[in-house]
């Protein structure tokens, strides 16, 4: 069997969630509206009217680059990107061509970075959906409607290098780049929405100089020995587990093509996803098939004051790991934490006050993950573990507690009362050892005889116990027995 490098490249686009659209100001809300209500002269491309740029998608997309060590231009066009598709009323869509916003870049994974061709900025096309069904065909019911409101949103569109080889590592790159986006609010990025959608481009070669082409170099695509196999662009991906899904298949599927010898076709394939398979699209166009050329009424950009005006970044997702592996977290926790906005901001706010951060981050992964209680009530019963005055499953009971509305400081001091909590449970145990018909008795139905054994619990803390707390200690480990 022959042995094939796999290379992939990724496209991908994402909605900004700006107040308006990008050449005109419609509202930018495709997802909530009423069909065709955010429409004007403009995203209709009615004859004679004018685009005007959106500056906040274009403050947007330089800080995307900033974030991503992208070289912002000094001067960023527009041109015309011709095609015809119903959706697209103007029968072009304005793009970046030659002058892209952002070049170069690179976006950092666990085990390299990975580089980027460009980053530009252009508008999206309305929304078709199509009505088909057994009963619609035979009386020739079949219909399509359209939806304009996304017609003209902004539009941002990453492209990487040739760099990636693997199925898992393009499903990575997907997943931190909306974590990129979402932690600079340019977006929400949301797969199921369509504000982010991923295009993969894979070829396969035979493997012949495989130590020179690993994920951090960019090959030198001048040199013979570096040609790639024949690209296949697959579409319609709307979630990372479809772009992990969509690119095991191609794999497979080109991998057998040419071990029987047959050519793979440079072509676009959809994904579909019920039945977990490619299936071809369309012969792939070249960018001459677009015709491009400069959009006429719109001048070049010019962005020195524009780089300034967008302002500072946020700590990028891989900067929050490095931090919370640095206060003593688990490489594993500190992801777990940094890839969800919220949670990490939870978990910072309580860090604040904790003595033991890595302890915190146990019991709020494990115990208080839907952050139900305060950030700074989660920090005081992480102190109170970390200074030995509870243990974990005393926490955990206090979490609940305190979910319900009960008061920390009274928990705290009607847990501490009777000092070592593990020394409560021994007694717990003890007594359910002393009293095996009782607990019988219990577990076959007889639950008030619980008080005999909730009484000798108290006697044996001399009364100082909370009945309770005693009271649940004894059915969980009833039930645990
Ligand atoms: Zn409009």
């Amino acid at each position: 069997m022959k042995n094939f490098e796999v290379t992939i490249g990724l496209e991908i686009h994402t909605e900004l969630n700006t107040q308006s659209k990008m050449f005109c100001s419609c509202k930018n809300d495709p997802f909530n509206s009423e069909p065709n209500t955010n429409v004007c002269p403009t995203c209709l491309g009615l004859p004679g009217s004018l685009p005007v740029p959106n500056k906040q998608a274009i403050l947007d997309t330089i800080k995307i680059g900033k974030a991503l060590g992208s070289t912002i231009a000094i001067a960023t066009k527009w041109d015309r990107k011709h095609y015809f598709y119903p959706d697209l009323p103007k029968n072009f869509q304005i793009s970046q061509f030659d002058q892209p916003i952002c070049k170069g870049g690179y976006l950092p994974l666990a085990d390299g970075k990975v580089a980027l061709t460009r980053i530009h900025l252009e508008e999206d096309t309305g929304k078709l959906t199509h009505f088909q069904s057994a009963l619609a065909l035979s009386e020739k019911k079949n219909y399509s409607l359209i939806d304009l409101n996304r017609a003209g949103v902004p539009l941002v569109e990453l492209v990487t290098e040739p760099v990636i080889h693997s199925a898992i590592k393009a499903r990575e790159f997907c997943e931190e780049y909306q974590l990129v986006l979402r932690t600079l609010s340019v977006s929400s990025a949301d797969m199921e929405k369509g504000e982010m959608r991923c295009e993969v481009n894979i070829s396969l070669r035979e493997n012949h100089r495989k130590q020179e082409t690993n994920s951090k170099q960019i090959p030198n695509f001048n040199d013979q020995d570096f040609k790639l196999g024949t690209k296949v662009e697959i579409k319609n991906l709307n979630s990372f587990r479809a772009v992990e899904r969509a690119i095991q298949y191609e794999i497979k599927r080109q991998t057998e093509m040419l071990e029987k010898g047959e050519k793979i076709i440079q072509e676009t394939r959809g994904w579909n996803d019920s039945k977990q398979k490619t299936y071809a699209q369309r012969v792939k166009e070249t960018s001459a098939d677009y015709r491009y050329f400069p959009e006429p009424d719109i001048p070049p950009i010019e962005t020195s004051e524009l780089q300034k005006e967008s302002g500072k970044l946020p700590e990028m997702p891989w900067e929050k790991r490095k931090k919370f592996m640095r206060w003593g977290l688990a490489e594993k926790d500190a992801s777990i934490l940094a890839k969800d906005l919220g949670k990490a901001d939870y978990f910072e706010r309580s860090a604040k006050s904790a003595k033991d951060k890595k302890g915190l981050a146990n019991l709020f992964i494990n115990d208080a993950s839907e952050m139900n209680i305060k950030a700074e009530d989660l920090a005081s019963i992480a102190n109170e573990i970390s200074s030995g005055k509870i243990n974990r499953k005393i926490a955990q009971e206090i979490i609940r507690k305190k979910e319900n509305g009960a008061d920390l400081k009274k928990l705290f001091s009607q847990y501490q009362k009777i000092g070592d909590t593990n020394k409560l449970e021994k007694i717990v145990k003890k007594v359910i050892a002393e009293n095996l018909e009782v607990v019988s008795k219990i577990k076959a139905g007889k639950k008030e005889a619980i008080a005999f054994l909730i009484g000798c619990v108290m006697a044996e803390t001399r009364g100082q116990a909370e009945a309770e707390i005693v009271a649940e200690l004894i059915s969980r480990s009833i039930n645990n027995t």
